[in-house]
């Protein structure tokens, strides 16, 4: 990472600095919310696509962390089109978890499991060990908040076993925690105890430390087990443990002295669970956490109940049903905000797409241009041996636009243009028209030999020629030249032989006296491409 500030870092050592960012254990999001910004930068300057998703990916997540789930839903549905179409299934997994997060948090848990659902789906042989274990932990953790415990522990399960195989043992202490976690909410206590003890099993075994987070975990469960003295320590342990961390996270305090408060009250000691509850709802209200202080308005309830104060009980009471909702329409108002903004995402991308569709048609004619055959033929050439495509020229053209005028020039061309889309449409459903400049169009048949087009072509050239031109030209008639050929008959199989092929047998037609459809004139000698040709 140092070699990377300031300076501008190669694609592998970016690619590096962005695998520790993807992987780590986040603790400080706000410093690397700021590692991803940089390297965001970075991988913009290089102008690596791939290696920009990853980056925005980051970015996103470490947004999570600090709580804008609006901006983390812009960056990771902003790179989501991108990495679909051009990422490899690594990137696409990680695009997955994102959005399961995502969603999850913006209350849609459906949404949420669908996507923990791809990212698993995605792995192969390529995934990290991280990946691996953590995304099968996700997808656990999305089918026990769906309420399916059964599928849960089989993924916690699962995620166990490949944490061990890959001695990721750290790792191994978040998926124990998230497993003990799910089963608690689940109100699956002697469960919840079980794996809990083996969290512990394991940290001690590797000499591992029990996190804030781990431990509140396991006295939430002791208290839920009845086990009030032990949880009261473990809840000491945990506050003591989260004020000597660097981190100060006063919502996780907070939350951290009501779980003690509930310890305490287990315990008979309404005087400590008092205390510590006292000192949870002024750091709530110091540092304004409208959430932990529902729960503090809970256990005061509580708290009064055991006492004997029933009065005092009812009041509490109504205070943390009211805080209760409250928090419920702030809740809600917040995930309308993230889901309309998701929304903006999408829609902008449907934008895009908008414009990149434009792109790959002639303004004047409404059918593909070049750059959609540029873009499209080749695959299909290559998948179909029996395409045929097929070059068709307006004979005398110049004739249309000098002796009536270039406006109805164009109005011919717009009319030949839908003539051969409704004609080709009408033999040739899935192939289609494109201009490939001037009078000049291309007409695509897929899984049409050459000598089946050939006969579909001259129905076409037909129906132009007969059609009711008069009211446009006046006397002057319109017909077509086309040349033909088949795209497996060309060497090498490619859009330029075909196309090569095809204009040969144009100016073969054209030669042989217009209004007709050509195949089949051999290569040599090889004549002038028709369009460099002199009008005669
Ligand atoms: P041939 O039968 O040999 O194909 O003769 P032609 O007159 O059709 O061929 P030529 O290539 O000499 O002329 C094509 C003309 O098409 C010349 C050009 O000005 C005209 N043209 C090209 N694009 C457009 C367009 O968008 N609108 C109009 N009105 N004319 C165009
Ligand atoms: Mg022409
Ligand atoms: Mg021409």
């Amino acid at each position: 990472m140092d070699s990377l500030d300031g300076g501008m870092a190669g694609a592998e050592e970016l690619s590096t600095a962005l695998l520790v960012l993807e992987e780590q254990h986040v603790t400080d999001a706000e410093a690397s919310y700021a590692t991803a910004v940089e390297l965001e930068r970075q991988a913009a300057a290089l102008g690596d696509g791939h290696l920009l998703a990853r980056a925005r990916v980051c970015r996103g997540n470490m947004l999570i962390r600090t709580g804008d789930l609006a901006g983390a839903a812009r960056a990771v549905y902003g790179v989501q089109a991108w990495a679909t179409a051009h990422g490899n299934r690594r990137l696409r997994a990680r695009v997955h978890a994102a959005c399961a997060t995502i969603e999850e948090l913006a209350g849609d848990t459906a949404k949420g499991l669908e996507h923990s659902l791809s990212a698993v789906e995605l792995l192969d042989g390529t995934a990290t060990a991280y990946m691996q274990v953590w995304y099968r932990v996700r997808l656990a953790d999305g089918l026990a908040f769906n309420g399916d415990m059964e599928a849960a522990r089989l993924r916690y399960r699962q995620a166990e076993t490949l944490a061990r195989e890959l001695r990721q043992w750290e790792r191994l202490m978040r998926v124990l925690n998230n497993w003990a976690s799910s089963e608690h909410v689940a109100g699956e206590f002697p469960r919840a105890r079980d794996v809990a003890r083996r969290m512990r099993e394991h940290a001690a075994a590797h000499g591992l430390d029990l996190d804030p987070v781990a431990l509140d975990t396991i006295g939430a469960i002791q208290i839920e087990n009845g086990e009030f003295a032990e949880a009261e320590q473990t809840m000491l342990a945990c506050i003591a443990r989260h004020e000597a961390g660097e981190i100060d996270s006063a919502n996780d305090l907070a939350h951290y002295l009501v779980t003690l408060a509930r310890a305490r009250r287990g315990l008979g000691a309404t005087g400590r669970a008092q205390a510590s509850l006292d000192a949870s709802r002024a750091l709530c209200v110091a540092r304004d956490l409208p959430e932990v202080l529902v729960r503090v308005h809970q256990e005061q309830a509580e708290l009064h109940s055991v006492r004997g104060e029933h009065a005092e009980a009812f009041a509490a009471h109504k205070v943390f049903a009211a805080a209760r909702e409250e928090w419920r329409v702030r809740q809600e108002q917040g995930t309308a905000l993230i889901r309309h903004t998701m929304f903006e995402v999408a829609e902008a991308r449907e934008e895009a797409a908008r414009f990149r569709e434009q792109a790959r048609r002639d303004p004047l004619t409404g059918l593909r241009n070049r750059r959609y055959i540029d873009e499209e033929l080749p695959a299909l050439i290559a998948a179909d041996p029996d395409l045929s495509v097929a070059v068709c020229d307006i004979d005398h053209f110049k004739r249309i636009n000098d002796e009536l005028s270039h406006d109805v020039g164009d109005q011919v061309l717009v009319q030949v243009a839908k003539l051969l889309e409704t004609e080709l449409a009408a033999v040739a459903p899935d192939g289609f028209v494109a201009r490939l400049g001037g009078e000049e169009f291309l007409l695509v048949l897929r899984a049409t030999p050459v000598d089946l087009a050939v006969r579909r072509l001259d129905r076409i050239r037909r129906a132009i020629g007969d059609h009711g031109w008069h009211a446009t030209t006046g006397g002057l008639p319109v017909t077509v030249s086309i040349g033909v050929a088949g795209a497996g008959e060309t060497y090498p199989r490619s859009q330029s032989a075909a196309l090569s092929a095809a204009d040969r047998n144009l100016y073969a037609a054209k030669h042989a006296g217009r209004d007709r459809v050509v195949s089949g004139t051999p290569p040599e000698p090889r004549p002038r491409a028709y369009r460099d040709r002199a009008t005669p």
